[in-house]
């Protein structure tokens, strides 16, 4: 963990500690003191493809609030031009009637260098090369900015405004090691430990999504075989249901009813909740999740210990269709003394997880 000095109470916000070159900032923002003013939350996904941009107050409730999706995989100056779009709309006078923009914080869906500020790569868009994001950000808003992947920032907005904050009544929750596990187009997993995110030696901690669950399984994202990611994600759900279901007339009727005759636009909870009606294409394909996520849930308990583990993204909104069977999972796999405290809970944030988790990386004390 990073250790940063405490600067004096001032007026002005503390300012990014610059070394020699636009790479070596590091993250010593020191605490937030101010009582009056915003910060910035932005949201960048693992594509690319779906941005939003939040003003918030300093208690972190969203004030304003702009999300413009795109339908393609977009470039990086094409992302930045947008955000900075968005940027301009929200960021006007009359929207900063109570001060002016002391943080910026970036949830960004890919490997990022959280102590450097750099974005490495997106894992399902190409270019943003080590792109120095922080700096970039800090320099468009004239504010301190912090970058960090968007499971490690929502694990944080989990634990400070999500599922543990209401879990725990505030009370325990700088002594939890929370796990939180992005289940969407691809897998995420952040690790929030007594209130801070852990990243290991280089930033890559809790990528979890590359986990080797199945030898010579289905191609990954990152162009590895069977890994977790290539199983359990919301599109590789999706993909095997519509693949399976073209040898089952009976499957294929059943996703044309719960779609509305759309059935390529079934969602991972939906596969879900036809498995829970009984169809059996559905149970086999929420069954190989169950089994590998369930694994890969079990083997990390015993490497980290941890007390709860939030599940969040599209196919957690499958709720206790999922969590149920992987709790058993996990009982049936892990020592008794492993599996004795750690609860599996569904995240609160929902969809807003990774805004909301950019909005408390502007907030935390770094
Ligand atoms: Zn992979």
């Amino acid at each position: 963990m990073m250790t940063s000095k405490i600067p004096e109470r001032s007026d002005k916000p503390p300012i990014l500690q610059r070394h020699s070159g636009p790479l070596a900032t590091t993250r010593t923002t020191g605490k937030l003191l101010a009582t009056q003013g915003y910060v910035v939350g932005i949201e960048i996904s693992g594509s690319g493809s779906r941005q939003t941009v939040a003003l918030a107050n300093l208690e972190g409730k969203v004030l304003h609030k702009v999300r413009r999706p795109l339908d393609y995989v977009p470039d990086t100056q094409s992302v930045l031009k947008l955000i900075d779009e968005m940027l301009t709309q929200i960021t006007g006078p009359e929207h900063l009637q109570d001060g002016r923009i002391l943080r910026v914080g970036v949830a960004v869906g890919g490997l990022v260098d959280a102590r450097r500020g750099v974005v490495r790569r997106l894992h399902h868009a190409h270019e943003w090369n080590n792109f120095p994001l922080q700096d970039y950000m800090a320099e468009r808003l004239e504010a301190p900015c912090i970058i960090d992947n968007n499971a490690n920032a929502a694990a944080l907005a989990e634990v400070e405004y999500g599922a543990l904050s209401e879990r725990e009544n505030g009370n325990r929750r700088g002594e939890q090691v929370a796990l939180y596990v992005g289940l969407g187009r691809g897998i995420g997993g952040g690790l929030v430990v007594n209130g801070r995110i852990y990243h290991g030696f280089s930033s890559t901690a809790g990528e979890i999504g590359h986990m080797l669950v199945k030898e010579h399984g289905p191609k990954c994202s990152c162009g590895g075989f069977g890994h977790l990611e290539a199983i359990a994600s919301a599109q590789a759900i999706v993909r095997r249901m519509i693949g399976l279901s073209i040898e089952y007339p009976e499957s294929a009727e059943a996703m044309r009813k719960i779609t509305d005759e759309r059935a390529e636009r079934i969602s991972a909870e939906q596969v879900f909740r036809l498995a829970a009606e009984g169809d059996k294409v559905a149970r086999q394909v929420t069954e190989e999740v169950e089994n590998y996520l369930g694994s890969a849930l079990a083997n990390i308990i015993h490497v980290i210990n941890p007390s709860v583990i939030i599940l969040g993204g599209p196919v957690a909104q499958a709720g206790d269709l999922l969590i149920a069977p992987l709790q058993a999972r996990v009982y049936a796999l892990c020592l008794p003394e492993a599996r004795e405290e750690v609860q599996i809970v569904q995240g609160k944030l929902g969809a807003e997880a990774n805004i909301i988790g950019a909005i408390t990386l502007a907030l935390q004390d770094v």
